[in-house]
């Protein structure tokens, strides 16, 4: 067996939180060797439903469950965390603009991003789930000028996924048939699920679908998939949210396989016309602990045009940010 490793979750006692954490101290995310510290972070409206999660947690008995503890003092949760999910966020509410959700969040995050950077392990890595996460992690990631600003990623991996298991329902095929998605741009309903370099099995997957619902009710059904969700269980989707970002931390870590590749919102390089420093979702393999985006990707004109529009949205909620002070 290896060092524990710690991983800091914030907004540990909501619905993600709580589907996380299990999977997390079962050993879902590193394997059956490495056992895990897990600090819990809450505000304190939270903290009574995160200390109930602890006793749960504890209930578990899990054998890779080294420390497991509760927190409202980011610094405190993040000192010497190795791994971080951002989870916690401040929803938007009735009647509340835009600004109002980005500033509310640009609160909570630019702190965050500044612990991390003052007080995480030198190898620390951090996935933001919390809405809007594209801009909530660039603007962590702006707070921590110490550390590498590739450390710092949001979730479209969920995204991803669900790409993934729509069209291989539509086409009728094992998920594991479906290869070459990516979905680009930002984590909301502009987002690009791009099916042009895809694949299912040896067939190109424009060749196997409709390429009007590729492009169409597919796009559609994706990117408006939490909304079907709430309206089928009543709530919205938590245990496939804490799926794909614990996927996406371990491809991370552990490394992507073969020549797969999976979409992941990285800081831009510049890479594919999206301005640098940017959040963004892009293709991207994990070689050596470190995310790298695919290079020399075809871009078709319809592609071109949903990925600007995405990327659009990106830069008015960082100018917007930016017009705030915040960054
Ligand atoms: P959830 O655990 O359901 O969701 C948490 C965040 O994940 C939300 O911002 C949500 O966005 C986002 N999210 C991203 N992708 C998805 C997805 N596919 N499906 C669902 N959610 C997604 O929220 P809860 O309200 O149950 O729990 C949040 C907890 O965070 C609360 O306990 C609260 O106290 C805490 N909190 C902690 C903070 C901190 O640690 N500083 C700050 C603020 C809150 P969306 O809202 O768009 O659904």
């Amino acid at each position: 067996s290896t060092q524990p490793v710690t991983i800091a979750v914030s907004g540990a006692g909501g619905n993600i939180g709580y589907a996380l954490l299990f999977r997390l101290a079962a050993g879902d995310l590193l394997g059956p060797d490495t056992p895990v510290r897990l600090r819990l972070l809450e505000i304190p409206a939270g903290e009574a439903a995160a200390a109930g999660t602890q006793l749960e947690l504890i209930d578990g008995a899990f054998p890779l469950l080294d420390q497991v503890s509760v927190h409202t003092d980011a610094t405190e949760a993040f000192t010497d965390a190795n791994i971080v999910f951002l989870v916690g966020a401040r929803p938007r509410t009735a009647g509340m603009e835009r600004a109002d959700l980005l500033e509310a969040n640009a609160g909570i995050f630019g702190p965050q991003g500044r612990a991390i950077n003052d007080h995480a392990a030198a190898d620390v890595r951090v996935i933001v789930v919390g809405n809007p996460a594209n801009t909530n992690a660039l603007i962590a990631q702006r707070n921590a000028p110490d550390l590498p600003a590739e450390r710092f990623t949001a979730l479209t991996r969920l995204d991803h996924n669900r790409a993934v298991g729509i069209l291989a329902a539509e086409a009728g095929v094992p998920v594991t048939e479906v290869t070459g998605i990516t979905v680009w741009g930002n984590h909301s309903p502009t987002q690009y699920p791009d099916l042009s370099q895809a694949s299912i099995g040896e067939v190109a997957a424009l060749a196997a679908v409709d390429v009007d619902w590729a492009r169409g009710a597919y796009i559609d059904r994706v990117a408006k998939r939490g909304a079907e969700i709430i309206a089928a269980r009543g709530s919205s989707s938590a245990a496939s949210a804490a799926s794909a970002a614990i996927d996406h931390m371990r491809d991370w870590v552990l490394g992507t396989p073969g020549d797969a590749w999976t979409s992941v919102a990285l800081v831009s390089d510049g890479s594919y016309g999206v301005p640098a420093g940017l959040v963004s979702s892009f293709p991207a393999q994990s070689i050596e602990g470190r995310w790298a985006i695919v290079p020399d990707i075809d871009i078709d004109e319809f592609s071109r045009a949903r990925i600007d529009a995405s990327v659009a949205e990106l830069i008015a909620e960082r100018d917007a940010v930016a017009a705030l002070g915040l960054l």
